[in-house]
């Protein structure tokens, strides 16, 4: 039987780890036949919530589940770490200024990254799902300069499927005749979802839509405000989307995308598509062998161009912020 992969959770015992835990368990974050360590990591008084949902988890009697351990010390969590799910984050309260929110989050994400550089196994993926995903990403990045930078990621495929599932409604087409839409920029209100380029049952979906009113005024606002809709709906946020599109995010990225599709993640710029280098920033990726390259020769156009810069230059003012507060 093959050796388990150890994947941490960090922020275990929130709404979207309790989504999220179950499935990793159940074989759909690496596949079916791939058995799983999981660790837990929380904060010290979150820990028997933590407790409690590992006890769930064993009450699934998962086949491929080995065990479950729960820590409040990152240097445990991270030790032999091959998948790290970065979700515990500080969220914005009321009142919080920008320069708080950065802070508080570096405090996080800059002793987990250490941890993950000095600990982790060497095939180490990382996925930051906690707000503000991008900038929590290049703060544990940064803090772990012997790991390929390229192995720290931040989560856009919620956007992406959720700009998937408003191109399907508005054309009537399944999702799975859709391909090659692309995310780009922050996880955040300026995120950029592209039609141009996507295709709608074989067919340019930009051309078949043909309606740039709601392209602009309607699917942009939808996607990118989703998540407030969610909370105005339920009552509470979108974890289990959140949770879905992580298993997604990481699933492509250890199994590869669909020939001839291409999906949509938070990566180290290499300076493509005129984003500056080392901004974590969304990109089309294609996905083989454990690795991912970004799509390239892709026409921008200018309706793309300006949307795509707006992203790009909030994401270097985050980074300028973190810079400013020694967080990187
Ligand atoms: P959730 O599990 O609902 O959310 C966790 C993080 O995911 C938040 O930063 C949230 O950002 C973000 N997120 C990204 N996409 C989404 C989405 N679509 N919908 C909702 N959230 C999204 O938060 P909980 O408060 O339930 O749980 C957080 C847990 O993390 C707590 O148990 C806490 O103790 C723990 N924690 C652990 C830390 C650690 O391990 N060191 C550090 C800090 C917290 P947003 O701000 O936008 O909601």
């Amino acid at each position: 039987s093959r050796t388990p992969v150890n994947v941490t959770v960090t922020g275990g015992a929130g709404q979207i780890g309790y989504a999220l835990l179950f499935r990793i368990a159940s074989g759909q974050l690496l596949g079916p036949d791939v058995p799983v360590n999981l660790r837990l990591l929380e904060i010290t008084p979150a820990l028997p919530a933590a407790q409690g949902t590992a006890m769930e988890l064993n009450d699934g009697a998962f086949p491929l589940l080995g065990s479950v351990d729960i820590t409040d010390d990152p240097n445990v969590a991270f030790d032999g770490t091959n998948v790290a799910l970065l979700v515990g984050a500080r969220p914005r309260t009321k009142g919080m200024e920008r320069g708080d929110l950065l802070e508080a989050n570096g405090g996080i994400f800059k002793p987990q990254g250490k941890a993950i550089n000095d600990h982790a196994a060497d095939d180490i993926k990382v996925l930051v799902v906690g707000n503000p995903a991008n900038t929590n990403a290049l703060i544990a990045q940064a803090a772990a300069p012997d790991v390929p930078a390229e192995r720290f990621t931040a989560m856009t495929r919620l956007d992406h499927n959720r700009a998937l599932s408003q191109l399907s409604a508005k054309t009537g087409t399944p999702v799975s005749e859709i391909r090659r839409l692309t995310i780009w920029g922050n996880h955040s209100a300026t995120q950029y979802p592209d039609i141009f380029h996507a295709e709608v049952a074989g067919k340019n979906a930009a051309a078949t839509v043909n309606d740039e009113t709601w392209l602009a005024d309607d699917f942009i606002p939808t996607v990118a405000k989703r998540g407030a809709a969610i909370i105005e709906a339920r009552g509470a946020s979108s974890a289990a989307s959140a949770a879905s599109a992580a298993i997604d995010h990481v699933h492509t990225w250890v199994n590869g995308t669909a020939a001839g599709d291409w999906t949509s993640m938070g990566i180290p710029s290499d300076g493509s598509y005129g984003v500056p280098e080392g901004l974590i920033s969304s990109f089309p990726v294609t996905c083989s062998g454990g690795s991912y390259e970004i799509v390239q020769g892709l026409e921008v156009n200018d309706f793309s161009r300006a949307r795509i810069d707006a992203s790009v230059k909030e994401l270097a003012e985050e980074r300028e912020a973190v810079r400013a507060l020694g967080l990187i």
